[in-house]
């Protein structure tokens, strides 16, 4: 029987933001980790023929890059942690530590409020209206940017 600190304190159900979600069952302190971001490991170039970009399309992948060598593709082997949407306020983060991802609290969460991170997704291609309106943000925050691509410099 698994310890109670190794049952993630959230729950999968469908949210406002998109699709499902993850929604904290308790209170969470800032700094607690609370998943890894499984799945499998793949190169760039594996992903790229996995998923092709199509053109004017809605891009909706479980792809999650850790460097320029290695994606995580949690739409295999992955875990509850491929439901935790974006935000641009969001009260988690996405932490990598020794090539590995983990969700991370970084404010305390109240019970039933939706987990998110800030995917800041970060194309090859520039960053025009067009790609910001295949990668729509509809998190509600006050400070929503509208995309959940990454500001480039
Ligand atoms: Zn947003």
């Amino acid at each position: 029987m698994p310890s109670d600190s190794a049952v993630p304190p959230f729950e999968i159900r469908p949210s406002s933001m998109q699709g499902l979600g993850a929604f904290a069952t308790h209170h969470i302190l800032a700094g607690v980790r609370l998943i890894e971001y499984a799945g499998e490991r793949l190169t760039p170039a594996e992903a790229d023929a996995r998923y092709p970009d199509v053109d004017g399309e809605r891009h909706h992948t479980f792809l999650f890059a850790i460097d320029d060598d290695v994606v995580i593709d949690a739409a295999v082997n992955g875990n509850d942690a491929r439901f935790i949407n974006h935000s641009c306020d969001p009260n988690c983060d996405a932490v990598i530590d020794d090539g590995r991802i983990w969700i991370e609290t970084i404010r305390d969460v109240a019970p039933g409020e939706e987990l998110a991170y800030d995917y800041a997704y970060v194309l090859e291609e520039r960053h025009t209206p067009a790609a910001k309106r295949r990668f729509p943000c509809h998190c509600g925050a006050a400070n929503c940017r509208g995309t959940i691509l990454a500001k480039k410099r």
